[in-house]
């Protein structure tokens, strides 16, 4: 990978310097997989809260996630489930009180 001058441009060997075209100093350009900072994978309160609630939007983001931030994802993912498990459990414990109520 050869460096470019900033100051003119010019495409100058890995090794100089100095640009052998304008004479000023060369910095080395970063290798992209220094400067490359890897998104915060851990899960998020505010999504979390959002999967338990709309626990489809947490499916989604599961989806949108888990090749970036699996760990995210998958916050999301089972906070969806206990989202889901919470409302069947109170959708019976309601029907189970009606049911008690009608007799
Ligand atoms: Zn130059």
């Amino acid at each position: 990978m050869a460096n470019k001058c900033n100051t003119c441009g010019a495409t100058v060997p890995d090794n100089a310097t100095v640009c052998p075209y304008c004479g000023n100093a060369v910095t080395p350009t970063q290798p992209s997989n220094v400067i490359y900072t890897v998104e915060e994978d851990e899960p998020s309160t505010g999504l979390n809260i959002l999967s338990f609630l709309v626990p489809v939007a947490g499916w989604i983001m599961y989806f949108v996630f888990r090749d970036e931030t699996p760990i995210k994802a998958k916050a999301c993912s089972k906070w969806a489930w206990i989202g889901v498990a919470v409302t069947i459990g109170l959708s019976i414990l309601m029907g189970a009180c009606t049911a008690l109520l009608d007799y």
